[in-house]
């Protein structure tokens, strides 16, 4: 069906402008009411969410064809879902799914940008969308990791592309590997059988590359008995999580992120953190832990003739509040000596770090420009360090922090937490 699927929901789009800003009733400070690095950083209506929907609406009535323009609009934007949050704080209306669908069209019309292209051939040869840089599972030399398909493990650790690869965030698999070590949790990794979970391929428009991804990785895991996924990566968590449902891909498998599983496992006395971290710190919600990591929700049913906004049952927007905002938090608060301070925009209103959608590929001045904003809004809290819990967050904080002047640090939470249990 594509993009005319949701023909109603673009036009019901009344330009109303609410995406770009986070809702007056949130709003907590007069410096950071943005939500959308896209509009604030072209300052033209067609780079916001409704503005994407009005151009999608009009392609569809075969108004506007495509243009460098056009394509610049389309991929200018971080798929970073805050548009949709802040518009379905008071409508009901599907924002994000017509601006993947807008993606998805120009793929398959031809019309995409030759550094996405390269990033697709990439993943298409190595199973990665980020360059592979030795083998995929050497991250793990020397911990001793059970292989989740030669050694019956109910749990796998799934370390996603640019953890596995990147010589800097590889720490992040061997702290996350060692907190479910030190827990006694029975788990294994694919190591180097891992392929990408196509997240990005989705966010890119590659639908049919994410599902080739996504049908690999249910087949991995339902050839070898495997009920729970656990990861660090949150865009692999979305991708697990939400957009394998979506596809209804899933099926029973459990998928948590690391912190929700590091919660659990302190409530069952199994992780004790007892070492100081003396640290002031403020915690960054990835967009894909956050409200892109709201659980998908299936509905069928029928519009109520004569009526273009009322349905029968009644739909079910997902309106970012479900996605995973306290267990980051809470064990952030069980680490002794780390002090946590809220930047003003958090949670399902956060501001992107500015590495989703290609942009840190396609336009990478823009990216680093989003990150750049986020960072000086951390800055405001006198906290000495941002905290997050993905790597891709972790990787463009630190470029930008190295091409700037801040003297922020950069952690992911698993790092903090493993120095507490040491
Ligand atoms: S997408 Fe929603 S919030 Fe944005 S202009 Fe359209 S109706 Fe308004
Ligand atoms: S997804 Fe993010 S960057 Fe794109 S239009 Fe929506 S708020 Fe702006």
């Amino acid at each position: 069906m594509g993009l005319e699927q949701y023909q109603g929901d673009m036009n019901m789009c009344c330009r109303c402008s609410a995406c770009k800003w986070v809702p007056m009733q949130r709003v907590s400070g007069y410096q950071f009411a943005n939500v959308c690095p896209s509009i604030s950083r072209f300052n033209f209506h067609s780079y916001s969410g409704g503005g994407r929907m009005n151009i999608g609406a009009a392609m569809l009535r075969n108004e506007i064809s495509y243009t460098d323009r056009l394509q610049h609009i389309v991929y200018n934007c971080q798929m970073c879902g805050a548009c949709g949050v802040s518009c379905n704080y008071a409508m009901d209306m599907n924002v994000m799914e017509p601006i993947y669908e807008l993606r998805i069209k120009c793929v398959k019309d031809g019309k995409t940008l030759p550094a996405l292209d390269q990033t697709i051939e990439g993943l298409r040869k190595t199973g990665s969308i980020f360059p592979p840089n030795g083998k995929r599972g050497d991250w793990a030399q020397g911990l001793d990791l059970k292989d989740a398909a030669k050694d019956k493990v109910a749990v796998m650790l799934y370390v996603g592309d640019v953890t596995s690869y990147d010589p800097y965030l590889q720490k992040l698999a061997r702290a996350t590997a060692k907190i479910l070590q030190k827990a006694g949790v029975d788990f294994g990794i694919a190591g180097n059988a891992e392929v990408s979970s196509g997240d990005r391929a989705y966010q890119l428009g590659y639908e049919e590359d994410f599902l080739n991804q996504a049908r690999k990785n249910m087949d991995y895991i339902n050839r070898n008995g495997i009920k729970t996924v656990v990861t660090a990566d949150a865009e692999s968590y979305q991708a697990f999580k939400v957009l394998y449902d979506k596809y209804k891909l899933r099926g029973s498998l459990q998928v948590l992120h690391i912190t929700e599983y590091i919660r659990q496992l302190i409530q069952e006395g199994k992780l004790k953190p007892k070492n100081n971290v003396d640290m002031n710190v403020t915690y960054h919600d990835p967009c894909h832990l956050g409200r892109l990591g709201e659980p998908w929700v299936h509905w069928e049913g029928k519009k109520v003739p004569g009526d273009r906004f009322v349905f029968d049952p009644p739909k079910q927007y997902r309106r970012g509040s479900n996605g995973v905002y306290d267990a980051p938090r809470d064990v952030l608060n069980s680490i002794p000596g780390v002090k946590l301070t809220e930047m003003q925009r958090i949670k399902e209103y956060a501001w992107c770090c500015g590495s989703g959608g290609g942009v840190g590929r396609s336009n990478p001045e823009f990216a680093q420009w989003t990150a750049q904003e986020r960072i000086d809004e951390a800055e405001t809290t006198g906290a000495e360090a941002i905290v997050t819990a993905c790597p891709w967050c972790q990787k463009l904080f630190n470029k930008t922090i190295d091409d700037g002047n801040s003297r922020m640090k950069v952690f992911d939470i698993v790092e903090l937490f493993e120095q507490s249990i040491e």
